[in-house]
């Protein structure tokens, strides 16, 4: 791939990069980190501060990734930090239960009414894999369905066709998953309810689940059409399957209660991660008591973790949650606005350019697409891929030149969090003309 050339340098980011790629495979830890999408240089962060990111370089940024959602009240949140400072004194890790599990397993079912019980982890990944190996132990079935484009973490088996790095990536499906691991797991384009029916057709209570994001994020934002969440957790009764809802982006974010909070449908088993953390490695799965007590040592699927409910995750991951509740959850109408004024600013910037694009919405959670996808806009991981990827890649070295620093992939959501204020705001419309201009005037690679 070519990549222009800007002007702008960031030696001290480069040299750690070079370190980083002595030791590391491709110099960073999770793919989509590594700039590959864009071209350039990663930034390597040193601290961060509400909406703001500063880098090794000493060059500061409004951050639209917030670690990639966790960070929904900004970053170093004052009171996020003291919680998290207080359980690192009194001992990092146990290996009994702690308090505060309980707590965030409580303030999880209070909220998420599908939710009766829930199991702490340290990932998406783990829960996602969990929650897989779960519903296979509960049914007796060895067979899952997922989409296209929607990403669950770096599972063997939900790998086929993901989103996220791997989308970034251009990757075709993984080396190292067996064809045995791939073999149960049936891919269907997103948004296809007919795709659905024939698969139950064809493997009548043979399948063990569905799983889907609760509204993709991870091919950008593909919101599901009216209707489809609750039409695929009806097929799922019909024939003796769980629905599993992938809220590990969503939850907490696209609204209070995450997307189930907006289209009310009721999986079997749910996935959280990201916010629900703080900004430290807690995730979860919950869903139904009578599926989530075959998980040992209630029942015989076995799920374990070292590190799961950690105190100091744990007493983070509460204090955000409790954070984000306080006076009628009014931080969430604080990212709501945060999002709709950016989404705002970025339509009409493109738009004076005449940059054909569409900015794609799901509660609170937005990205935008470039190219023209017509009054339908981007429906499934096939539309998601004709994206004007060089266009992108122009508008991104912009905004990053101009400090604004989004995701470095067309593949990806937008974060903001509750601390982007007025001048954080002020500074994404300042940045936003150039680089809508760069978009026009860029040529495929
Ligand atoms: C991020 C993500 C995961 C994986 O979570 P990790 O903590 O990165 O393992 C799973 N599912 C969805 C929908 C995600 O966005």
């Amino acid at each position: 791939m070519a990549f222009v050339t800007y002007s702008y340098s960031a030696p001290v980011s480069q040299s750690l990069f070079d370190r980083a790629a002595a030791v590391t495979p491709g110099g960073v830890n999770s793919p989509v980190r590594a700039f590959r999408g864009v071209g350039g240089t990663p930034r390597f962060m040193v601290s961060g501060a509400g909406p703001y990111l500063t880098d090794a370089d000493g060059r500061e940024y409004v951050d639209l990734v917030c670690s990639w959602g966790p960070m929904i009240l900004g970053h170093a949140h004052p009171e996020v930090t003291d919680a998290a400072r207080r359980a690192v004194e009194r001992g990092t890790s146990f290996g009994t239960p702690v308090e505060d599990e309980v707590a965030l397993a409580e303030e999880i079912v209070r909220r998420i009414d599908p939710v009766e019980q829930v199991r702490l982890v340290s990932s998406g990944t783990e829960a996602t894999m969990s929650a897989i190996r779960l519903a296979r132990g509960f049914t007796g079935r060895t067979k899952v369905v997922k989409f296209a484009g929607c990403y669950h973490g770096h599972v063997d088996s939900l790998l086929a066709s993901a989103g996220s790095g791997v989308a970034t990536l251009g990757l075709p499906d993984t080396p190292g998953v067996t064809g045995a691991q791939a073999g149960d797991t049936i891919v269907l384009p997103y948004n296809d309810l007919d795709a659905v029916r024939e698969a139950f057709a064809a493997h009548p209570r043979e399948i063990a689940c569905v799983i889907t994001e609760a509204a993709p994020g991870n091919m950008g934002i593909v919101p599901p059409r009216d209707g489809f969440n609750q039409a695929l957790a009806e097929l799922c009764r019909a024939d003796g399957a769980l629905f599993v809802s992938d809220e590990v982006m969503t939850g907490f974010r696209a609204s209070a209660r995450g997307w189930y909070g907006i289209d009310g449908v009721t999986p079997d088993l749910m996935t959280f991660g990201k916010v629900m953390g703080g900004g430290f490695p807690a995730a979860a799965f919950g869903g139904r008591r009578d599926v989530m007590e075959h998980l040992a040592p209630a029942g015989p699927v076995y799920q374990a973790g070292t590190l799961s409910g950690n105190p100091v995750a744990t007493a983070a991951g509460l204090a955000q949650l409790r954070l984000l509740a306080e006076n009628d959850f009014a931080a969430h109408a604080v990212v709501d606005a945060a999002a709709r004024q950016v989404r705002q600013l970025v339509g009409e910037a493109l738009n004076k350019e005449g940059v054909a694009h569409t900015v794609q919405t799901a509660g609170s959670m937005f990205s935008v697409f470039f190219g023209d996808f017509g009054d339908a806009g981007v429906t499934d991981y096939a539309a998601a891929k004709q994206q004007e990827s060089f266009r992108f890649t122009a508008f991104f070295h912009s905004m990053l030149a101009q400090g604004v620093y989004l995701p470095p992939s067309g593949f990806e959501v937008w974060f903001v969090s509750a601390a982007h204020d007025e001048r954080a705001l002020e500074r994404i419309a300042d940045a936003l003309p150039a680089a809508a201009r760069a978009a026009a005037e860029a040529v495929p690679a």
